[in-house]
C-alpha cells in the first residue's frame, strides 16, 4: 500500500525500510510533522504513518480523509494526539504499537533516577574540569527507599521489577491493579497516599482528558518534601508551571522528565543555533536538580525494530482485509 510517513527521522527510515522487505509497501518519507499546514503534502494515499507529535485533530483528519486516507498507523503506543471520535465519524481505522519494548522506557526511567540521585551529570562535567571534589554530589541509597508507581501496565510493571531489584518498597496507584504486581507485593493506594509516602514517584499511565495535569499544585502539595518526580509518559500529565513552583520551594527535590507538555515545538530537532522562545522550558533547564531528556525513552534498537515490524504488519493486515490485533477500538 502507498504509505505517507510523517515526522521521518533517519532512524525511522532505516528501520522501516529494513522491515518493509517482507511487506513491500510503497513508503513515502516526509520530514515535517503532520499538522493542518502540512496535510496537503499527502497526495492520494490510503495510509498515513505518524508519530507522537503529529497532530491529528478534526481539521487534519478531515483534510487527509479527503485525500483518501483510510488507515492511520501510529508508530507508538500512546494515541492522545489522535481525535478518535472524528476518526470514527470519518470511517477511519486507527492502529498503534501496543507494546514494543516496555523495558526501553522502564530502563530510561531508572537511568533518570540514578542520574539525578548520584548527580552523574554534574560529576561528569566536574571530572572533565579536573575538579575532583565531592561536595554537592551526595546521593541516597535506593535500597530501602519507597517508590510510587502511577500506572502499572506493561511499562509500570517492568519498572516495578527493576526497582524491587534495588531493594525498594513499592506503592502503586492504578484504577486497574496488575495481578503480576500484586503477586510481587506492590501495595495499591490512593494517589494522595502514594505521593505523601514515596521518596520517588514515577508516572507510567497514558495521558487522557481525565488525567490531564494529574500532577498539579494541589497534588504536589501531597508530595513528600524533597521527593523525586520522574515523568517518562506524557508531558500533559504534569503542570510544568506548578512543578517549577514546587522545585523553588523544595517540595520537589529532583525532577527527571523525558516528556514536556510543549515538546512539539522543541523535541526531535537540532535547535542548538536557535534562541529558544519557551521561557518555561528554559527556566526548568536552569535548575541544578532537573534532568531533561528529549523523548528518548523508547529509543533502543530493539524498540525501533519492533515498532517498524508491528506497524508494517498492521498495514499488511489492513491491506488484506484481516482483523488487526493492534486496532484501537473507536467505540468508547
Ligand atoms: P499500558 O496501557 O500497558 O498501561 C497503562 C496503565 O495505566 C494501565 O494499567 C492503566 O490502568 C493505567 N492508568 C490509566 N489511567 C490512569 C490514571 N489516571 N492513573 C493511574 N493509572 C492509570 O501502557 P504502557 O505500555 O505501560 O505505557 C504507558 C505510557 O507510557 C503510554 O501511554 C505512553 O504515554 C508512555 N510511553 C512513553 C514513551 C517514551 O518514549 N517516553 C514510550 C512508550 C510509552
Amino acid at each position: 500500500m502507498k504509505v505517507f510517513v510523517f515526522s521521518t527521522q533517519p532512524y525511522d527510515r532505516q528501520f522501516l525500510e529494513a522491515a518493509n522487505h517482507t511487506h513491500g509497501h510503497e513508503l513515502i518519507f516526509l520530514e515535517p510533522r503532520l499538522v493542518a499546514e502540512t496535510a496537503s503534502l499527502l497526495t492520494d494515499a490510503p495510509v498515513v504513518c505518524v508519530f507522537i507529535n503529529d497532530r491529528l485533530d478534526e481539521e487534519v483528519l478531515k483534510a487527509i480523509a479527503a485525500r483518501g486516507v483510510q488507515l492511520i498507523a501510529i508508530r507508538a503506543t500512546g494515541f492522545n494526539n489522535v481525535d478518535l471520535k472524528t476518526a470514527k465519524e470519518l470511517g477511519m481505522t486507527v492502529v498503534r504499537v501496543p507494546a514494543y519494548s516496555p523495558y526501553a522506557v522502564a530502563e530510561h526511567a531508572v537511568a533518570l533516577i540514578l542520574t539525578l540521585n548520584r548527580k552523574i551529570y554534574r560529576a561528569y562535567n566536574r571530572v572533565r574540569d579536573d575538579n575532583f571534589a565531592l561536595e554537592g554530589l551526595m546521593g541516597f541509597d535506593l535500597h530501602g527507599s519507597t517508590v510510587g508507581i502511577v500506572g502499572t501496565g506493561k511499562i509500570g510493571q517492568c519498572f516495578a521489577k527493576i526497582m524491587q531489584g534495588f531493594g525498594c518498597s513499592l506503592l502503586a496507584y492504578d484504577p486497574y491493579p496488575n495481578a503480576e504486581c500484586l503477586k510481587m507485593g506492590v501495595q495499591y493506594v490512593e494517589l494522595s497516599a502514594l505521593l505523601s509516602a514515596s521518596d520517588i514517584v514515577s508516572l507510567h499511565c497514558p495521558l487522557t482528558p481525565e488525567n490531564h495535569y494529574l500532577i498539579n499544585t494541589e497534588s504536589l502539595a501531597h508530595l513528600k518534601r524533597g521527593a523525586m518526580l520522574i515523568n517518562t509518559s506524557r508531558g500533559g500529565l504534569m503542570d510544568t508551571k506548578a512543578a517549577i513552583e514546587s522545585i523553588k520551594t523544595g517540595q520537589i527535590g529532583y525532577l527527571g522528565i523525558d516528556v514536556y507538555e510543549e515538546e512539539e515545538a522543541l523535541f526531535f530537532q537540532d535547535l542548538s543555533d536557535t534562541v529558544i522562545q519557551d521561557d518555561t522550558f528554559q527556566l526548568l533547564q536552569s535548575f541544578p536538580n532537573v534532568v531533561i531528556t528529549a523523548h528518548q525513552a523508547f529509543f533502543t534498537r530493539n524498540a525501533l525494530q519492533s515498532i517498524a515490524e508491528t506497524t508494517l504488519a498492521s498495514i499488511t493486515d489492513f491491506a488484506r482485509g484481516r482483523v488487526c490485533p493492534n486496532q484501537i477500538s473507536l467505540d468508547s
